[in-house]
């Protein structure tokens, strides 16, 4: 494992005290190193989990050459181009109850959806566009070969990888690796992430607030944050401003987890010991990052787990938990596809105020006028307004090098809905 500081100090352009989200993003990436171990779970277990290995198909889904439609099979060369065509019905073909025999020229077999082509057939004529006269067809003119047929292997083909190492397991790949028999998959190890907040002014829910304290939200958000990623989650509430305790808590969390998420005492000037802690029992940088909510957050590692210190500021710790958090565990989680959160363009319905040379995070509400989709800002955008997350459903993500937006120029935002 490279030292974290050698890793950064590679990085064209890299300052951590006017630090690009960007930058930030790719030093983080750099740093980071898997979870290898992996366990067989159940197929159904298995949602939610990463693929920790490829699943090759060993047969072809569908097995068969097979009718997509209710009509009759039959051979396109027997086919009069210009005409109708006689054909005699030879027996029956349903799902899962193949027929037998081989169909020969002036031949058809009456096929449901799903059966098996018989033998000799290549072309499915539906049973609408023929006429019944005893027992044969008459088939218009105008067939296409192939029609309304579904090709073996047409879903997965034998020996090509369908699913990559690294894929996360939805809804549709519990039914692809359904689909080839598989009752158990390989899947890496759920990562375990340690969580706490720091900071001397905290009451924990269900205690009473003292003179000067406030509740510590920050708990609560990370927790929702980090289970619906799909993490194994340690919490381990407040940890009060004092060496002694803060460094049980930073050695305990990094025994037993792969991350260490933390919320406060880390920015510029901050008097308590928390960044202190951190810088020593571990290897930790401390960014100002351009951004805004946010700025201060530390990155680095304690033992073998990563850690993340995030601000104090109830919004900052979800936008830099999103920007930063969320797509570290995924790596970290072995994921190897795309988990990039997308950027959509909408118009803005308002001026935005925006300063260059920082990317802004505004807490947005896109909304339907007329016709269109467009976004506005929630009202206050202070770090500390809560609030806005909740009356948000999409960050608009104003770039570095923005300024000021006009009422109806385009932007990026980011939805919360689908987020994990
Ligand atoms: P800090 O980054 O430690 O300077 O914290 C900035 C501000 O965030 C503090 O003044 C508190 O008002 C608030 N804050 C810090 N931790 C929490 C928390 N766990 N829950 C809610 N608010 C917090
Ligand atoms: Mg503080």
């Amino acid at each position: 494992m490279n030292k974290i500081a050698e890793v950064v100090s590679c990085l064209d352009g890299y300052d951590p005290n006017a630090l690009h989200v960007d930058k930030a993003r790719e030093a983080i990436r750099a740093c980071l190193t898997p979870v290898a171990d992996r366990e067989r779970v159940a197929t159904r277990a298995a949602l939610g989990r990463v693929l920790a290995e490829d699943v090759v198909p060993g047969f072809d889904v569908p097995a068969h050459d097979n009718s997509a439609m209710d009509g009759y099979a039959l051979r396109a060369a027997d086919l009069h181009r210009d005409g109708d065509t006689r054909l005699e019905e030879i027996g029956t073909a349903l799902a899962g109850r193949p027929y037998k025999g081989k169909v020969g020229a002036g031949e058809c077999v009456r096929v449901m959806t799903g059966a098996v082509m018989p033998a000799g057939t290549d072309t499915v004529v539906i049973q609408e566009v023929v006429r019944i006269e005893g027992d044969s067809i008459v088939v218009p003119a105008g067939q296409k070969r192939g029609q309304n047929t579904r090709a073996a292997g047409e879903d997965l083909k034998t020996g090509v990888a369908v699913l990559k190492a690294g894929h996360a397991i939805g809804p549709s790949e519990l039914g692809l690796i359904s689909s080839l028999g598989m009752a158990e998959v390989s899947v890496r190890r759920r990562l375990r992430v340690a969580f706490f907040s720091t900071g001397d002014e905290l009451a924990s829910v269900g205690t009473p607030l003292g003179e000067g304290q406030l509740y510590d939200s920050n708990r609560y958000t990370l927790y929702g944050m980090l289970s619906r990623l799909g993490v194994e989650v340690r919490d381990m509430g407040v940890v009060r401003d004092d060496p002694v305790q803060l460094e049980a808590a930073f050695a305990s969390a990094a025994a037993n987890a792969d991350a260490i998420v933390t919320s406060g005492g880390v920015s510029v000037g901050e008097a308590d010991y928390t960044k202190q802690t951190m810088a020593k029992l571990g290897e930790v940088l401390f960014w100002t990052i351009a951004m805004r909510p946010g700025r201060p957050m530390a990155f680095g590692r304690i033992g073998n787990a990563a850690l993340f210190g995030l601000p104090g500021n109830p919004v900052a710790v979800m936008v830099t938990f999103y920007q930063f958090v969320r797509d570290a565990l995924l790596q970290l989680a072995g994921r190897s596809d795309d988990f990039t959160i997308p950027l959509l363009r909408v118009i803005s319905s308002q001026p935005i105020r925006k300063v260059p040379g920082r990317t802004e995070y505004q807490r947005g509400v896109l909304f339907r006028d007329g016709g269109e989709w467009k976004v506005k800002i929630t009202g206050q955008q202070g770090s500390g307004v809560l609030r806005s997350m909740s009356e948000a459903n999409c960050f608009i993500v104003l770039e570095h090098e923005r300024g000021n937006v006009d009422a109806g120029a385009l932007v990026q935002v980011q939805l919360f809905d689908g987020l994990a």
